[in-house]
């Protein structure tokens, strides 16, 4: 069993459920990291020889689309991170298919290439959206990386799958990819991405990675590119909100480099293309109804 490797492609400051988080009309304007951030981690993938899975959000995409080229030259695979970052839980189910769609065709025209993944921000699917994967279905995407099966900030899902499954909807089949938890003392713990990664030791890491393998199921790796720039500027915020955004910065890119080395890692993408088939669950096209089987 390998490991799937995945990027969300935002900037510093796109921080969600932020007060002082600075609106779209200010992001222009703003001084812009991502460039060389997201080159270190490209350099990062490369030396390692491992392709991943971009999720590039449609604003950064529309501004910096030699970012996009860069990644697809590279022989990374291009998906999306919706367009304006918005919350899945905050949209309509038609606002939110608008921004699915924009964001596709900005990543396609780009590429050439048909975009079949998708990554809602802040994984902010929830029993609330329960219309979510038929939308997604309908935007034209073949899977979905945005289910978080234990409890976070902006959301989390309550479902008892926490391999990939492929999910049917009234606008045809997706594939769901949620993000690896492990359980520890009867809660389910996140450790392969954001926060989570740069808080936890490597050796723990190390550890929970060879479990969830050995239980046959890929661990779903996510970094941002801010995670690795200890220089970025910091945006005012609590003490418990700053811990999780910034904790570590200064050494999450070395942590990286050792688990590139140590665990085989491959995109979305070639995860399927590798795998073949997924296992069929019909869970319909509702959130709520996977939620009423299982509590967090
Ligand atoms: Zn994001």
């Amino acid at each position: 069993m390998k490991c799937i490797l995945s990027v969300d492609v935002e900037d510093w400051f796109h921080i969600l459920n932020l007060r002082t988080a600075p609106g779209i009309d200010q992001w222009t304007a703003l001084p812009s990291r991502v460039e060389g951030n997201f080159r270190r981690l490209l350099d990062l993938f490369s030396g390692a020889g491992v392709s991943a899975t971009c999720f590039f959000l449609g604003w950064i995409a529309r501004r910096f689309p030699h970012l996009v080229r860069e990644a697809q030259e590279r022989g990374h695979e291009v998906a999306s991170h919706g367009l304006e970052h918005r919350l899945v839980y905050e949209m309509t189910p038609d606002e939110f298919l608008a921004d699915a769609k924009a964001s596709r065709a900005i990543l396609e025209d780009i590429t050439g290439n048909a975009v079949q993944g998708y990554r809602g921000s802040g994984f902010s699917v929830t029993e609330a959206t329960p219309w979510f994967f038929e939308r997604l279905a309908e935007a034209g995407y073949r899977y979905d990386s945005s289910v978080f099966p234990a409890r976070r900030a902006h959301g989390g899902l309550a479902t008892p799958h926490l391999s990939p499954y492929r999910i049917h909807t009234a606008a045809g089949w997706l594939t769901e990819f949620p993000i690896s938890v492990t359980t520890i003392f009867g809660k389910r713990v996140c450790f392969s991405g954001g926060g989570y990664l740069r808080l936890f030791p490597l050796s723990f890491i190390r550890r929970m990675t060879c479990r969830v393998l050995s239980e046959g199921r890929p661990v779903v790796f996510y970094i941002h590119p801010r995670e690795i720039d200890p220089l970025q500027p910091h945006l005012p915020m609590g003490l418990g909100r700053k811990f999780k955004t910034y904790v570590n910065l200064k050494t999450t890119e070395a942590k990286l480099r050792q688990l590139l080395a140590d665990f085989e890692m491959v995109s979305f993408r070639d995860f399927v293309a590798q795998s073949g088939m997924l296992p069929d669950v019909l869970v319909t096209n509702s959130a709520q109804a996977e939620s009423d089987q299982i509590g967090l």
